[in-house]
């Protein structure tokens, strides 16, 4: 009897333990997607806004480049509220100096304004996106091979001219060489861009979306379903390019961030854990 009540007790000990902590999957710094695991019915909030949580707990958050460092994460977890703050690490990004790249990418004439303008609108619309795939919570696959020609965050100069920096990881390869799904989701937009030729821009959930870009042909239609790994589209020279490579983005809705923090590859995996006092 007297064992029975206390393997009991530990069981609901071991329950309490599990249930009261919040786990923070990233690296807390510029430009990167964090993935969090809450207990089930907690309510958590970034910064005063409400994020969406998942009926199994699950959410994410990410901050810009340039984002402040200080951050907050509020819980709400069986009426009790609780504040954590998150000091994130600050970045150094190099300054890329690209040359021959066509005029009419740096300096683009006035009768593609309109186009241009029409282009980011709709790109911003469909990062606003907000599902509940639960894709984004698995570890994605790299979605292409090859050299590493481009980073996030870079300041970029185009033939002497400071633009804005580079938000994509760039991976150099032949024209035609597959681009895979680094996770499975549901294609948003599939066209052609002015900056960033043809385009694929996929949902993996909860605001997270991948954006492919100078692509030389497109697999997959708006709509459709795809899974981790599904070559997608072929490698491309399209758009504002001096070279065949693929431009992957990571977004969270329009927040730009890095996907080299999200490879196990480059970025070793972070965990915290922000107990929850009962
Ligand atoms: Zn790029």
């Amino acid at each position: 009897m007297k064992v029975w009540v206390k393997a009991l007790l530990l069981c609901a000990i071991s329950l309490g333990a599990n249930a009261a902590e919040v786990v923070l999957n990233g690296t807390l710094t510029q430009g990167s997607l964090i993935r969090g695991q809450a207990p089930v019915g907690a309510e958590v909030w970034f910064n005063e806004q409400p994020v969406v949580v998942s009926a199994q707990g699950q959410f994410v958050f990410g901050i810009g480049r340039d984002a402040a460092l200080q951050h907050q994460l509020k819980v709400v977890h069986q009426g009790k509220q609780q504040q954590f703050p998150l000091r994130f690490t600050a970045r150094e990004y190099d300054i890329q100096r690209i040359t021959g790249v066509e005029q009419k990418y740096v300096a683009p004439p006035k009768e593609v304004s309109a186009r241009i303008a029409n282009d980011s609108a709709k790109v911003r619309q469909v990062r606003s996106t907000l599902t509940e795939l639960q894709a984004i919570f698995a570890e994605p696959v790299r979605p292409a091979a090859g050299r590493i020609s481009g980073v996030y965050g870079s300041q970029r100069v185009f033939n002497g001219q400071p633009r804005n920096p580079h938000f994509g990881l760039d991976i150099a390869a032949p024209i035609g060489a597959p681009v895979f799904a680094p996770w499975a989701g549901k294609v948003l937009l599939a066209e052609d861009l002015y900056f960033s030729g043809l385009t694929v821009i996929v949902d993996h959930g909860f605001g997270v979306s991948s954006t492919f870009m100078h692509l030389n042909a497109i697999k997959v239609k708006v709509g459709d379903t795809v899974a981790q790994s599904q070559h997608i589209a072929d490698i491309g020279a399209t758009g504002r390019v001096t070279g065949p490579h693929l431009d992957w983005r990571i977004n969270w809705f329009q927040e730009r961030l890095d996907p080299q923090l999200l490879l196990p590859e480059f970025t070793p995996n972070q965990t915290q854990r922000l107990a929850l006092t009962p």
